[in-house]
């Protein structure tokens, strides 16, 4: 039978659910609120794990594809101490695949395909239970229903509404994201520093780490503990502004770590939220969420791995639903694993947050050995 399905979200959970509907011959309408794949800058780049985020390519038959694509050796990992002496120096195995990296908009495009996506289809609000099924409104004021609307909108999610009246809360810690360009050959110290991989100094309270992306470009992510006004006196759109607040949070830190905030193009202020670990809800008949939507964690490389396996593994289960009963009982069982996997993932992503924005910096080090194969 086929169902009528949307997903409203065209990232990471959105496109795979949508691409593995479409390996079974099962329409889906893809609902995006930005008006076009490259509307925006698509972020930087992504560990994918052999049982998660590489399990769910595969069942969309993409794995191939992302193997060739992908870079095995941007799982390097350098560690400074804030003096810049070398703390940590591992590499991948040529033939380690565990998480290869791939940057976010090489993994859109390849999930994107052949998939029609509704661009441009904002959505404000849903609406479970109305006589011919769930009722989606649209930012234009039009109207569409569905037998079934999957929520993959992200952390602030118009979807979950319609499930869970819990909302993401601040975790005490924010990000500043910014970029370097051309890094070979612009700065060549700089990129020999931060290696094929991820260059990361740990302090008290706050932490750096530069990681290449494909083309040169490296993104720079500092954290700090702060609370969440802690901009009330800096224009955050001024962006020597905000390298000089920067400089001064990171001051004494060696020159070379403090060269990747002085040579930063843009800054993205960026305060880190959850939902509440293991967050579930009671099961709504024709509305469920995916990935960010569902459990929105600390960016600690599993939010994108999850979203995909949930959103294959959900595609799968309605591929083999044969009627509309079967349709609830497949989502159903879904929400169960998910939420499972979930919560084990959200506890294991919390206490990394904590460890790794730490007063302690040794526990970051202490972290990085326990979870790093020798
Ligand atoms: C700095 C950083 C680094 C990270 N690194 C990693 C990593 O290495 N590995 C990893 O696994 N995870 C990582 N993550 C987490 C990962 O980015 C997220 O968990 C993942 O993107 C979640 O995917 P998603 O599809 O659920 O949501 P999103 O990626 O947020 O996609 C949601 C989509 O929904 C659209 N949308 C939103 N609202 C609406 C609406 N009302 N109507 C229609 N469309 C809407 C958005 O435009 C977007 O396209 C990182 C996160 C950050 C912030």
């Amino acid at each position: 039978m086929r169902h009528r399905i949307a997903v409203v979200g065209s990232g990471p959970a959105g496109l795979t659910f949508a691409r593995v509907l479409h390996r079974h011959d099962h329409p889906v309408t893809v609902l995006e609120r930005d008006p076009a794949p490259d509307a925006r800058p698509p972020g930087g780049t992504l560990d994918l794990h052999e049982g998660l985020g590489q399990l769910a390519l595969d069942k969309a038959g993409l794995l191939a594809a992302f193997q060739t694509l992908s870079r095995p050796e941007g799982q390097a990992m350098r560690i400074l101490d804030t003096d810049g002496t070398v703390l940590r120096d591992w590499r991948p195995r040529p033939d380690d695949r565990a998480n290869p990296e791939i940057d976010r908009g090489q993994l859109r495009d390849l999930l994107l395909g052949p998939l029609d996506v509704r661009w441009g289809r904002g959505v404000t609000q849903v609406v479970p239970g109305t006589r011919d099924g769930v009722l989606v409104h649209f930012a234009d004021g039009r109207q569409e229903t569905f037998d079934l609307v999957v929520g993959a909108d992200g952390a602030w999610s118009r979807v979950r509404p319609a499930v869970s009246s819990v909302a993401p809360h601040y975790t005490g810690v924010t990000s500043i994201e910014s970029s370097l360009d051309d890094v070979d050959t612009r700065y060549p110290d700089l990129a020999r520093l931060i290696g094929d991989g991820s260059l990361a100094v740990y302090g008290m309270n706050r932490s750096l780490v530069a990681q290449r992306n494909s083309g040169g470009h490296v993104k720079v992510y500092t954290k700090f503990r702060a609370p969440l006004d802690w901009h009330t006196n800096l224009d955050l759109a001024d962006v020597e502004a905000v390298r000089s607040s920067l400089l001064a949070l990171f001051d004494g830190w060696a020159a070379p770590v403090l060269a990747l905030l002085r040579h930063g193009t843009a800054f993205v202020h960026r305060p880190l939220y959850v939902l509440p670990v293991s967050h579930t809800w009671t099961h709504v008949p024709g509305v469920t969420l995916l990935g960010d939507a569902a459990h929105l964690m600390p960016p600690l490389g599993a939010g994108a791995n999850l979203a995909m396996l949930e959103g294959a593994e959900l595609a799968e289960s309605i591929a083999a639903a044969p009627g509309p009963g079967d349709l609830d009982e497949a989502v159903r069982a879904f929400e169960e694993q998910m939420w499972t996997r979930a919560g084990r993932w959200a506890e294991i992503t919390t206490a990394g947050l904590e460890r790794l924005v730490s007063p302690d910096p040794a526990e970051a080090l202490a972290l990085f050995d326990e979870v790093q194969p020798s």
